[in-house]
């Protein structure tokens, strides 16, 4: 998506899912964190893979994923799955059942999240309960070792009093049963989809996705039109202001500067396309004062002409006007807007005859041709 003039969209917009105005794709790298999760999971909750019985013998040896002390000469992927436990803590949480694998101080097994958070550093030697310790480990005399009552610190007289409420864990209970994933969708398995939402960037949903990736549209339409709505086409205003030594001027006038709104919206060849199609749809004639216009008019629901039949017919517009901008300025090759109508005209009907068992799209075939 970049050329050696400038960005023409940035990668992580076009990682942003469609519905977030990107093009869905993944970040490889993001992604790769998200697997790499998976191998954290797998020792958090000690499957039973050769892979995490080496590790866990070797690497681990008598701490746990938490509290291990990541080696200098350590293998470059132990450390990258290392960096990832803050990450990993956000999104794992414990069921205590026998305490044998969840850590006392570092699982989220209470309310309180990690308790070594929670509580501080300071925490095992107040408790007397070591900082590696299972919670299994921390009950005595089958008794939760409470924090003094008189203690002062708040965060010590709550979890006395989380503690106090909360079972012992017991071998007849099962093992200890961690879940996955936000607070909203916890699951009993590693999902790498969850993983990869919570990592992702995210941004509001603008109201013009909708206008682009409608159930039923053109794959390159959509795209074209997805890229002249970021006004990242490259239009010869655009060269221009890159420093490219060219004629600013409209490839299909010749007169005025190429914008996208000129070449797109006002040029004269252009509204005379408009003319034709509006007609068709069975609009009244008019003119999109800017891009933001189009985009207006495509979203507003009308009873005049379907949602989707707009879409289809404004992207196809869209796609074929800059097809026919390069024709004239690469291959020498030019129509007239008329000619070009009618292209378009057996494009709509083509693309319609194909979605006709589609839903939405069966009586969009009669509403093309009712105002011919
Ligand atoms: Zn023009």
């Amino acid at each position: 998506m970049e050329n050696k003039h400038s960005a023409k969209v940035a990668w992580q917009d076009i990682c942003l899912p469609k519905a977030e105005g990107g093009l869905g794709l993944r970040d490889f790298v993001t992604w790769n964190k998200a697997m790499n999760l998976r191998l954290l999971w797998l020792l958090l909750v000690g499957s039973n893979s050769l892979w995490v019985a080496w590790n866990t013998e070797h690497r681990l040896k008598r701490t746990n994923v938490w509290a291990t002390v990541v080696q200098s000469n350590s293998s470059w992927i132990w450390k990258n799955i290392m960096a990832l436990r803050p990450t990993a803590k956000d999104l794992t949480t414990c069921e205590l059942r026998d305490g044998k694998r969840a850590s006392f101080w570092y699982d989220t097994w209470t309310s309180h999240g990690p308790l070594i958070d929670y509580v501080g550093t300071e925490g095992p030697r107040k408790l007397g309960i070591p900082i590696t310790a299972t919670v299994a480990e921390a009950i005595r005399t089958d008794q939760w070792s409470f924090p003094s009552a008189r203690t002062r610190c708040q965060a010590l007289q709550n979890l006395r009093l989380t503690l106090i409420s909360t079972p012992i864990p017991l071998p007849s209970r099962g093992s200890d049963c961690f879940k996955w994933g936000p607070p909203s969708v916890r699951t009993p398995c590693f999902s790498t989809k969850i993983a990869w939402e919570h990592m992702r960037p995210t941004a509001t949903k603008p109201s013009w996705a909708k206008a682009i990736w409608f159930k039923g549209h053109v794959p390159k339409h959509a795209f074209t039109f997805w890229t002249a709505n970021l006004n990242r086409l490259p239009v010869r205003a655009r060269l221009v202001t890159w420093g490219m030594n060219i004629s600013p001027l409209c490839c299909l006038c010749n007169q005025q500067l190429e914008t996208r709104d000129h070449l797109f919206l006002h040029c004269e060849y252009s509204e005379q396309l408009w003319d034709l199609l509006l007609r068709r749809l069975g609009q009244p004639s008019f003119i999109f004062q800017e891009w933001n216009t189009l985009v207006s008019w495509l979203t507003t629901a009308s009873n005049a002409t379907p949602a989707k039949l707009k879409l289809l017919v404004c992207q196809a517009a869209i796609y074929n006007l800059w097809r026919e901008r390069n024709n004239r300025l690469f291959n020498q090759q030019s129509i007239s807007p008329s000619a070009l109508f009618s292209l378009l005209d057996r494009s709509v009907k083509d693309m319609l005859l194909a979605r006709r068992t589609r839903k939405g799209f069966s009586r969009l075939l009669s509403r093309w041709f009712a105002h011919t």
